[in-house]
């Protein structure tokens, strides 16, 4: 891709917004998805504040592409997300997870998973069916899966979003609301879903120190949330100041390189033992 900058054309691989690179993308992405060896996940811990135990792990796609090395989910996800790869993909994720949270569960080790939903997943028709029939295969109890949806995922479809996020609370799954204080935000559309935990996204927590709108907006996402009843989770913490702050605010979750960056799966069970002891 070629962006005009003072001028001067910049070549930016990284950019898809041209239609060749685009599609390129797709279908190394097409190929991943078949070749089924590329595309891993990662597990990052999610912390309790007041007991500082783990809640539980969030699932994190990465993908070792064959000649380009590793490229970043927000270089690829938001490329899939303009196609229906996306839908395929987010299956690939649930499969992945569910298999690791069988291995931890065989391992005595119930640790609940989260997964990311994109907001055109929340429009698919068979999502719920899916689901079920994963958590069935891998005998998982529904109570061990979280997923994760943004606001604007909602706001795209408000009625059938809220028709897919209530089957599969239904069904027992915990919901998340993602990176909160991104997007639109709506306390009607917050009250009405049966979502018990709230994301506060990372660029508002790591300059809550030094930025006096992050740290009220962060005060804010903890009141709403604590009012609607809602666990509150502050995402980004890289440091121990961070993490005080946020327990000081009555914070109850935080997730970041100061407690543990992402891993693979098998690694979560070592960090799990040299963490608790
Ligand atoms: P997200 O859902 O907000 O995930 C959190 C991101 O913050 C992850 O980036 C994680 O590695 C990063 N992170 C965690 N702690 C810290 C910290 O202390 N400091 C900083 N600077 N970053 C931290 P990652 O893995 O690169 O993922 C980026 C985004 O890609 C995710 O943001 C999510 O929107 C999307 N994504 C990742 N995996 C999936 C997936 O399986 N499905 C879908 N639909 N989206 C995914
Ligand atoms: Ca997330
Ligand atoms: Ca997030
Ligand atoms: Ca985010």
């Amino acid at each position: 891709a070629k962006e005009a900058k003072n001028g001067v054309a910049v070549y930016r691989p990284s950019m898809h917004t041209d239609d060749s690179s685009r599609l390129l993308l797709l279908g190394d992405l097409r190929r991943a998805l078949d070749a089924g060896d590329q595309l891993t996940l990662h597990y990052q811990p999610k912390i309790r504040l007041d007991d500082q135990g783990l809640s539980g792990v969030e699932a994190l796609i990465r993908w070792a592409h064959p000649t380009r090395g590793a490229i970043p989910p927000a270089e690829f996800i938001p490329v899939a997300e303009t196609t229906g790869l996306i839908n395929r993909l987010t299956l690939y994720v649930l499969r992945l997870a569910l298999a690791q949270e069988r291995a931890w569960l065989d391992a005595g080790l119930p640790i609940p998973v989260a997964v990311n939903l994109s907001p055109r997943c929340l429009l698919d028709a068979e999502l719920v069916r899916h689901i079920t029939d994963l958590l069935a295969e891998f005998a998982i109890p529904a109570a061990l899966l979280r997923l994760e949806v943004t606001e604007s995922a909602v706001m795209a479809n408000p009625a059938q979003a809220t028709a897919t996020l209530t089957e599969l609370h239904d069904l027992g799954i915990h919901l998340s609301i993602d990176d909160y204080g991104t997007g639109y935000s709506s306390m009607a559309y917050l009250k009405a879903l049966p979502v018990d935990e709230l994301k506060v996204d990372r660029t508002f927590v790591q300059h809550m120190d030094v930025d006096q709108d992050d740290a009220v907006l962060v005060r804010g996402a903890i009141e709403l949330g604590h009012n609607l009843g809602m666990t509150v989770v502050a995402e980004g913490v890289e440091g121990a100041a961070h993490a005080v702050a946020l327990q000081a605010l009555g914070c109850d979750i935080a997730q970041g390189y100061h407690y543990a960056r992402p891993m693979p799966g098998e690694d979560v069970t070592a960090w799990l033992r040299t963490y608790t002891a």
